[in-house]
């Protein structure tokens, strides 16, 4: 497969055409951006990390009867995908109180979420992704009620499955985004699900095990990213 031309770059990620009608290949590059795109930095091998915990999470979602883009991997950093029309809505789904709805809400940090909560932002960056709710979401024509009704519903199954396969590594799983698209009337997963898209405590240290350690100074990224992913990937046991 031949990679043709660009098709959008965002933050961490570029997507290109390739010559096989209907497939694309995204691209993880080495960037890492917090708070908005506040704060960047290029941290070697990222890209190949967060490509490689992706893969292997959307291979076991797809085991479980979750539909996503993923095709494979061209290399460490390139994946192939089905091209989606995505749909610009970043779907939060939160087991454990942290990041911003502590900050924006009297919860306290850490308490447990039960059942999970499901935050919808609108994905626009000049808008710094406000949360939206169903209402907002059918009145600006970004999907029908039945459509969000399907989201929420992948997104829970896509949340149990995982706090399963990270539990079995000793790993909690605080709360992460997906975002979905659509492939011809099909709800799809899309995008990535790494480090930088999630919140993952040790369960018996509590030390973060993402982005966090970026966002917050709390020490080593690529080593924390490297662990992480080997943990992950290279587990033995599977649920
Ligand atoms: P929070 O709303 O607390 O900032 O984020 C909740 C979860 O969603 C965290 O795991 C965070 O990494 C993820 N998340 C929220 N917004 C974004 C975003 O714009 N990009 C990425 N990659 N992850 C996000």
């Amino acid at each position: 497969m031949k990679q043709k031309k660009l098709l959008y770059a965002g933050k961490a990620k570029t997507v290109y055409r390739t010559d096989t009608k209907g497939k694309l290949i995204v691209e993880f590059r080495d960037d890492i951006t917090a708070f908005d795109g506040g704060k960047k930095d290029v941290l070697k091998n990222k890209g190949s990390y967060n490509a490689e915990v992706s893969a292997f999470f959307f291979g076991y979602l797809a085991e479980n009867g979750v539909k996503t883009h993923f095709v494979k991997m061209l290399d460490p950093r390139h994946m192939v995908v089905h091209e989606l029309s995505m749909i610009p809505l970043e779907v939060i789904v939160r087991n454990i109180a942290a990041g911003s709805i502590v900050r924006n809400y009297p919860f306290k940090e850490g308490s447990k979420l039960n059942p999970p909560v499901i935050v919808i932002d609108y994905k626009d960056d000049s808008r710094h992704d406000p949360m939206l709710n169903d209402d907002l979401i059918v009145a600006l024509g970004l999907c029908t009620p039945a459509e969000l009704k399907k989201i929420k519903k992948i997104a829970l199954e896509v949340n149990r499955l995982l706090v399963k396969l990270l539990a079995a590594q000793g790993i909690t799983l605080v709360d992460f985004k997906i975002e979905f698209g659509r492939k011809g009337k099909t709800i799809c997963l899309g995008d990535e699900i790494s480090m930088d898209s999630m919140r993952l405590w040790d369960k018996k240290t509590g030390e973060s095990l993402d982005k966090d350690v970026y966002r917050f100074n709390k020490g080593d990224v690529m080593a924390t990213y490297n662990t992480v992913a080997a943990r992950i990937v290279h587990a033995k046991k599977r649920p």
